[in-house]
This record gives structure tokens, C-alpha cells and sequence, in this order.
């Protein structure tokens, strides 16, 4: 973060890249190794099974204190925002608070999460920075510093600083407003239109009024329609919205388009006036099902489709590359145009995470073992069967085998999104399927 120049950013993109989906030569190499066997049998009618309370409580409170104190919160420490920065374990607290078996500890884990937002605040705001990215990227910038802040300052009861946190976020969204916003692709969650959404939808819930303004909301609908039709255009694809970051035509949610149809599709009042956008959307989440491959999995970008690389990438299996990405907005489509074939597709992906989603990247939400078990517990809110809680509580019993203690260490291990501080937020919700929510990715 507070880069300010375009290869910088590229560099970041790339590093981020190879993070997530490891580099190209080992990808080719480890297909077949990139996930533990799941020796766990399915759930059936006669399964039994126990969440054992009592051991992942201490654990998570003792895990999100000691990841806390491993990345403090100083100018180096908030950089990679909420994505691997120390904003992400003040979200950890703040996703803890919200639970009922934390209820007794609640006013101390609000307390040290205002902390450590007052301090981000107070640094992000002193650092402008030259790069737009920097101010109004979500999961890699100020806005979700400042989107963060104003939830945690919030629940604190500290109104005046939410409501000038939700200022900051409002004005860090006029960087990505205008059509010329990052020309190497401004549309996607990290640091596009699609994470500013993203952003604003989570504001919105969290305060249970509309405090990011419906037209703030509406112009990057817009924006990131016009993109979308434009780059189809140009390159002349047969689906009509695509997108491309740093010349890559990503699918997954990292940067890809099933993340930013799901935040479209998330945009109530947009799609009720804009019925075209909405008839635009469902042609491309239409095509994006027809390349679901025979394993459940989705390719990881367009120069993958219909060539022997899909087959191999079929092994990448993560949130920000694949199917455990694509899953939330298979799910939003269905709920949005109750058709089955989503709920069908959202099935076969849940179907594969359980037979390849215990990965050896770690722990984490993005690419690890935590990220693929949320998609049960998504299931298990919306259809109550057991058999999705039972494979989300198999997935939080791995992390405690001596399978797990021979996966790789995150480059972030203490953050949100590579590391324990969501992988707490999993056991949390684990605990508590009823409240459920991959951090920030809720779909309804
Ligand atoms: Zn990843």
C-alpha cells in the first residue's frame, strides 16, 4: 500500500498472483500434491458429530491476541490493508464481537480493535498517497481502512469518529469513479469499483441504514458495466461483460469477474432501474456456468478456457482462484432468479472443496483450508442439512492433525486472508453457523 507509481503495482499484482496460486513452473509440477487426501467419510443419515466448543474458544481468543501482537499496527503494519495488513486482525476482533459465545468478551475485543483502527486512521489520513489505488481500494487500501473504522468506532459507541470514517470512505471513492481510474483494471475487489461496493454494501449492513449514499453506489454499477461491455467488445467475446487486471481475464474472486457480478448482483435498487444491466449480468453468469468443468471447478482465467491447462489448474482449488470463489455468486444467483442450475452448480463446487479443499497452502481464507470450509457453512444457512455442518466442523478438526502441521506457511501467517486471523473468524463461525459470513462476501 501507499505505492505511487504503476510499476509498483504491477509488481504487487504479480507477487499477489503468485501468493495465491503459487508460481507457474510449480503449478505444473504439484497438481497433483497441492491438497491433503480428506480421509474423513461423508456425512450420512447416521453420522454423529460434535463442534468441540470448549477447545476452539481458547484457541481463538488466545490465536487472535497473538496475531495481533505479530502484526502492529505502525505504518509498515497497515500496509496490505485488510487483506494482509493489521486492520485485518482489528476485523478478526470486530467479526468476534458479533458472536454470542464471545458476548462476555465483547467489550474487550472492541476495545483493542478502536485501538488499532484509531491508529490506522490517524496514519492513513497523514500518508496521502499519489496512487489512487492506495485511496480507494478495499481489501488493499484506505477505503477499507476507513470502512473498517467506521463499523468498530460504531459498535463502540463512538458516533462522531464513525460518521468522519464514512466521510473518508465516500470521498476515497471519487478516485475510482471516473472511467479513467487504473487502466491496467479498475473493476475488480482488491483495489477496483467492484471492492468500493463491496465496501459501501458492508457499510450499509453493518450500520442498518444506508450510510454510502445509493448514487455513490449506482455510479460504480455504472462505471463497471460500461467497462465490462467495452473490453467484451474490444476483444470481441461472446459473453457481454468481461474484465481484464494487468492483461489477464481473471474468473475467480481475486481480481476476477465472478466477484464482481456477485457485488452487481448484490445492488438491489441498481438492478430494479436498470433492467438491461441485470438481463446483461444473468448472459454472463450463464456463460461462466458453462465452463464449470466436470469436477466441479471453474478455470482460473479466459486463456484458460477450452484448453488442456484447465485440466491441470483444475487443482486449484482457492477462494481467489476457482471454484470456493465462484460458489458466493452461484449462490447469489440463485437466490436473486431461483433457478436451479445455480444451486446445482453451487453443489458440485461444495461437492469438489470437500474432496480437494484441504489445501497445503495453510490455514487461511484466500487460499487455504479455512476459506474452502466457508462454503459449507453457507450451504448449511440456507438448507439447515447437517451434512454441510459436519463437513465445515471435519475442515476446523484438520487444522488440529499432523496431516496439517506439514502445510506450507503463509507468506502473512497471522492475517486475515492468508493467515489465523480468518481462519479464527471460520472456527468462530463454525461455532455459530447461524452468523456465518466469509469476511466482507455476504450475499444476503
Ligand atoms: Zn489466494
Amino acid at each position: 500500500m501507499f505505492r505511487n507509481n504503476d510499476r509498483n503495482n504491477r509488481e504487487v499484482a504479480d507477487a499477489l498472483f503468485v501468493r495465491c496460486a503459487g508460481h507457474k513452473k510449480e503449478d505444473d509440477m504439484s497438481s497433483r500434491t497441492r491438497h491433503f487426501l480428506n480421509k474423513a467419510d461423508d456425512y450420512t443419515p447416521t453420522t454423529s458429530y460434535a463442534v468441540d466448543y470448549f477447545t476452539l474458544n481458547k484457541d481463538i481468543l488466545d490465536n487472535v491476541y497473538h496475531s495481533l501482537e505479530k502484526q502492529k499496527c505502525t505504518q509498515t503494519g497497515i500496509e496490505g490493508g485488510l487483506y494482509v495488513g493489521t486492520c485485518g486482525n482489528a476485523y478478526t476482533l470486530y467479526h468476534l464481537s458479533k458472536k454470542k459465545r464471545f458476548a462476555k468478551e465483547r467489550d474487550e475485543l472492541l476495545r483493542v480493535a478502536t485501538d488499532v483502527m484509531r491508529t490506522a486512521v490517524d496514519i492513513a489520513r497523514r500518508n496521502k498517497s499519489r496512487d489512487p489505488s492506495d485511496e480507494c481500494g478495499f481489501l488493499l487500501g484506505k477505503a477499507g481502512i476507513y470502512a473498517l473504522a467506521a463499523a468498530v468506532f460504531h459498535a463502540n459507541g463512538e458516533e462522531m469518529m464513525a460518521q468522519d470514517c464514512i466521510k473518508d470512505f465516500i470521498c476515497a471513492g471519487s478516485h475510482c469513479a471516473p472511467s479513467s481510474y487504473a487502466r491496467f483494471g479498475g473493476d475488480e475487489l482488491f483495489v477496483g469499483r467492484a471492492g468500493y461496493i463491496c465496501g459501501s454494501l458492508w457499510l450499509n449492513r453493518e450500520f442498518k441504514s444506508q450510510v454510502v449514499p445509493e448514487d455513490v453506489i449506482h455510479t460504480m454499477c455504472d462505471k463497471i458495466l460500461q467497462s465490462g461491455r467495452n473490453y467484451s467488445r474490444s476483444k470481441n467475446f461472446y459473453c457481454p461483460l468481461v474484465y481484464s487486471y494487468y492483461k489477464t481475464e481473471y474468473i475467480g474472486a481475486a481480481h476476477g469477474l465472478s466477484s464482481i457480478l456477485q457485488m452487481l448482483l448484490c445492488c438491489d435498487s441498481y438492478l430494479e432501474k436498470n433492467k438491461l444491466a441485470e438481463v446483461e449480468i444473468k448472459k454472463t453468469v450463464d456463460y461462466l456456468l458453462t465452463l464449470q468443468t466436470a469436477g466441479g471447478n471453474f478455470p482460473c482465467d479466459f486463456g484458460e478456457i477450452g484448453t488442456e491447462a484447465t485440466v491441470v489448474r483444475d487443482e486449484l482449488v482457492h477462494w481467489c482462484h476457482g471454484a470456493p470463489g465462484v460458489f458466493y455468486l452461484l449462490l447469489k444467483a440463485f437466490y436473486r432468479w431461483h433457478e436451479s442450475k445455480y444451486l446445482v452448480a453451487a453443489t458440485r463446487a461444495a461437492d469438489l472443496m470437500w474432496e480437494k479443499g484441504l489445501l497445503k497452502k495453510g490455514p487461511g481464507i484466500c487460499h487455504g483450508v479455512a476459506g474452502n470450509g466457508y462454503p459449507f457453512l453457507l450451504m448449511f444457512k440456507m438448507n439447515k442439512d447437517p451434512k454441510y455442518h459436519y463437513r465445515a466442523n471435519e475442515f476446523a478438526k484438520f487444522l488440529y492433525t499432523e496431516d496439517f502441521k506439514k502445510s506450507r506457511v503463509p507468506d502473512a501467517p497471522h492475517s486475515l486472508y492468508e493467515g489465523y486471523a480468518g481462519t479464527m473468524c471460520f472456527l468462530a463461525d463454525v461455532m455459530e453457523p447461524e452468523t456465518a459470513a466469509f469476511p466482507f462476501f455476504e450475499i444476503n
